[in-house]
């Protein structure tokens, strides 16, 4: 049988960071004591109507900006009907066949549409559940009703678990940067589901989906995908067919149990609001929110991939801001030192340093200012210290900060030099030393050498370059 292809499509609910609700003027906080922020419009008492939030609108016009799409001149909000505890209304305003935004992309893969919402109240669920005389019990807590939403749907163009949770981060990174979100997957303010479906490779016809609900973690969505794949591939192995369903992942166990079947999908009953206008965005609002963009991670990763840095060294980096900055200064202030090089540094060599000395903040915020790094690196790179020593000189930045060449200097770590002859005379007594060592490396175990080349480096304490090093020991041994 032809092997079967991963096709994955994201759903991603992002709560937007407005200080009031989407149609009310109740406050917006997370964790406060449960229904101190209702009113009569939340709570949908009758008569009352709904008020758009200007600033949820320019958020996600902002966020339709960052994707890329298109801006219906005029959007339509709709009535989503469905009876359950968490919406006293009884529908859900959101919209339908005229999303605000559409047709975007992030990265390579393509955003179906983008549209407004309002949040759903939060269950909570206490005591033996399922039982009508129990001890069991739901609690509603109406503070998250009506918190404004930006639900993006993304095209099927995801091929893997991994690949779509990579994808997921790109997705909180950008619209974290944007500043629209706290996008806060615990707390529940960025939420993806994602709908699953697999074909023979090559294939253009999709095969039938089930939809994977409420993934908290990106490590939990790209478990539970990959979950689904394999009982999918498993099923039409067997010959069977997967059905239309929609699936909860356990973390816990990994399992995957089935919320409902196509027979027991939602008839939503879709209407337009008759309480509210068309959303039509004037030219100003949509201009506003292009230029409020900043340089956002997909397009800071091509960049720094054009400039030569490796493609994960390059996401690292366009993830944290910050960081990114720091780099730029440093790489700017680096004569002769290539970009991608500077880069391994401050993710590598830089990240240990501050890691190792339990340092509570990033580069940025390091006693290590780029020009210093910047300094060391074209030490290190122009052979005047050996890369260990760098790694010592670069500990005592982190410490105390400073000037790379006055610690080089106060350490006594300046390289050594072949020119001078006192390195090749501590490499002829470590030979003579080691003949054992010698003769395996003349017999052609190179692997031998690293004896010789150690007791170099303890005699020098470091401050002879490895590369150096091995150069003068197989020239002393005649190779
Ligand atoms: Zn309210």
């Amino acid at each position: 049988m032809a092997e079967l292809e991963a096709v994955i499509g994201l759903e991603i609910h992002v709560q937007l960071a407005t200080k009031t609700k989407m149609f009310c003027g109740c406050e917006l906080s997370f964790g406060d004591e449960p229904n101190v922020h209702t009113c009569p419009v939340c709570l949908a008492h009758p008569g009352v109507l709904p008020v758009p939030n200007e600033q949820a609108i320019l958020y996600a016009l902002q966020i339709a900006a960052a994707l890329e799409c298109e801006v219906a001149p005029r959007s339509i909000f709709h009535r989503k009907n469905y009876f359950y505890p968490d919406n006293p209304k009884a529908y859900q305003i959101s919209q339908y066949d005229i999303p605000l935004a559409s047709n975007g992309r992030l990265g390579e893969i393509r955003i179906h549409r983008a549209h407004l919402e309002e949040d759903a109240a939060k269950m909570i669920h206490v005591g033996e559940s399922g039982r009508i005389h129990g001890s069991g019990a739901s609690l509603v807590d109406f503070n998250r009703g009506g918190t404004p939403l930006v639900e993006i749907v993304t095209e099927p163009d995801l091929r893997g678990a991994a690949e779509a949770a990579e994808w997921a981060r790109l997705l909180r990174e950008t619209v974290r940067q944007l500043g629209v979100s706290d996008v806060n997957m615990e707390e529940g303010s960025l939420r993806v589901d994602a709908n699953v479906s697999v074909r023979p490779a090559g294939s253009e016809e999709l095969g039938t989906k089930t939809e994977l609900k409420n993934m908290n973690s990106f490590r939990f969505l790209q478990r539970g995908v990959e979950a689904e794949l394999e009982r999918q591939r498993e099923l039409i192995a067997a010959g069977g067919t997967v059905e239309q369903e929609t699936l909860h992942f356990d973390p816990q166990s990994g399992s995957l149990t089935s919320l409902r079947s196509k027979e027991e999908a939602h008839d939503y009953r879709y209407f337009p609001e008759p309480d509210l206008v068309p959303l039509a965005p004037t030219e100003e609002m949509l201009r506003d929110a292009r230029e409020a963009l900043p340089e956002l991670p997909a397009v800071r990763i091509e960049r720094y991939v054009g400039d030569g840095l490796a493609r994960d060294v390059a996401t690292v980096l366009a993830t944290d801001p910050e960081t990114a900055d720091y780099f730029e200064r440093a790489a700017t202030a680096a004569s002769g030192v290539e970009a991608k090089t500077v880069a391994i540094w401050v993710t590598g060599e830089l990240a240990a340093a501050l890691r190792q000395a339990d340092s509570e903040t990033g580069a940025a915020g390091s006693k290590v200012s780029p020009e210093s790094l910047a300094a060391l690196v074209a030490l290190v790179q122009g052979k005047k210290i050996s890369h260990g020593s760098g790694k010592t000189v670069l500990a005592a930045l982190v410490a105390e900060g400073g000037d790379p060449a006055a610690i080089v200097e106060r350490e006594g770590l300046a390289g050594m030099s072949s020119e001078d002859g006192e390195l090749e005379s501590i490499v002829a007594a470590a030979v003579e030393a080691n003949p054992e060592a010698a003769e395996q490396i003349k017999a052609g175990n190179g692997k031998a050498i690293g004896a010789i080349v150690g007791a170099v480096m303890r005699e020098t304490k470091g401050r002879a370059d490895g590369g150096e090093v091995t150069r003068l020991i197989r020239s002393q041994l005649g190779l």
